[in-house]
């Protein structure tokens, strides 16, 4: 990685001059290598992956600046996509985290509202991006039974039978793909933007102390898809589901579509990475069939 090259094209984008001094590997990301790259006076957040991969970032770029443009949440700022050498590269905002700010879970339930407040005529986004590394597709719709059905959980388990998944999972996926209308009989989501991929690793505290997310597959959606995937994995507090609901508070079915909602992220879990998640998407797969039936 020829890292003059990324400085130049930071100082052209940025318009600001940048001298590069260090590039610091960060871990913890599921997708790409991450480094962050010290100047004199600033430092910028850079993503990696193979050239291949430049349209991923040229859709998160894209997603982070929808989501900046609600100002209702904070997101860091991108600022330049390409390739360089076999690598395409995605750099943004440094964000300096670890503030010690005990009311920025509240902040977060707060602003999670206002940005799912911000709404569009239809379901999906003017561009497809990814989830995860799995394609997401976003061409709009009208009716949000139609949206999830072909773009979300359809396309899933489309992708899981290429993978040759198990028969019975694709099956009780099919069953289950006839009952959406069920979850929807007395509940009409309107278009949210959404996150979209809202697990507590894509949540951090600035050292100001306010909170900020990154990593998104921006849509505009139900916004119940993204309180379940919060819960999915958990790490968000009481705090800041009470403040999320006290803004905007949530329909009594949610707990039902919550399941619904998370197996799509346990589906492409399971394209993916394999493993037994094949086997946590059956099982929730079945619940919902038995709740539904
Ligand atoms: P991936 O796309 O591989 O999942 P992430 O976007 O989740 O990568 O980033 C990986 C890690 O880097 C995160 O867990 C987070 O700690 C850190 N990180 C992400 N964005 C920034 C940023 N703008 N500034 C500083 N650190 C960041």
């Amino acid at each position: 990685m020829n890292w003059n090259h990324i400085a130049d094209a930071i100082a052209a984008a940025s318009g600001k001059p940048f001298e590069l001094k260090r590039a610091d590997s960060i871990t913890g990301g599921c997708i790409n290598s991450a480094y962050r790259l010290l100047g004199e006076r600033q430092s910028y957040f850079i993503k990696l992956n193979n050239a291949d991969r430049l349209d991923m970032f040229e859709a998160e770029a894209d997603g982070l600046e929808g989501l900046a443009a609600a100002r209702a949440l904070r997101v860091p700022e991108p600022v330049c996509t390409g390739v360089e050498g076999n690598q395409a590269y995605l750099v943004m905002e440094y964000i300096e985290s670890g503030g010690g700010n005990g009311g920025a879970a509240e902040d977060l339930g707060q602003q999670l509202a206002r940005l799912h407040q911000h709404s569009s005529e239809q379901f999906g986004w003017h561009r497809d991006n990814t989830i995860g590394s799995t394609p997401q597709p976003n061409t709009p719709k009208n009716d949000w039974v139609e949206f999830w059905r072909e773009h979300r959980l359809g396309y899933q388990l489309g992708l899981a039978e290429q993978r040759g998944g198990p028969a019975s999972l694709l099956r009780k996926g099919e069953q289950l793909m006839q009952l959406v209308p069920n979850l929807f009989t007395d509940y009409q989501p309107r278009p949210s933007l959404l996150h979209g991929d809202l697990w507590s690793g894509n949540y951090a505290v600035t050292r100001e102390g306010d909170p900020i997310i990154f990593d998104p597959a921006v849509y505009f959606g139900d916004r119940e898809a993204d309180l379940a995937m919060t819960e999915l994995v958990g790490g968000f507090s009481r705090r800041f589901y009470q403040a999320y609901d006290e803004t905007w508070p949530l329909d009594k079915g949610y707990q039902l579509r919550k399941t619904f909602y998370n197996l799509y992220h346990i589906l492409n879990h399971f394209n993916m990475f394999g493993g037994g998640y094949g086997g946590q998407a059956e099982r929730m797969t079945e619940q919902l069939l038995s709740e539904l039936r």
